[in-house]
């Protein structure tokens, strides 16, 4: 791990909507819980796959707002 980005926390929101404050984050920035491990979709079919994924998530976020 490159020493700059230690002790810098994760800042991705948790489930209880505050920053998480993990510090021991990969080189993309966030922690193993926030996929730090993550190399994100590397094909652009691994990519529309995860793109249609976040869109399902939006749905389902905001149908549940209406409830
Ligand atoms: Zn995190």
């Amino acid at each position: 791990m490159p020493e700059e980005i230690r002790h810098i926390p994760c800042g991705a929101k948790t489930r209880a909507g505050t920053p998480c404050k993990r510090t021991d984050i990969s080189t993309n920035g966030r922690c193993k819980y926030h996929g730090g491990h993550s190399t994100g979709a590397l094909t652009s079919e691994g990519k529309a796959r995860q793109l249609e994924g976040y869109r399902r998530w939006q749905r389902e976020k905001a149908e549940n707002l209406q409830k």
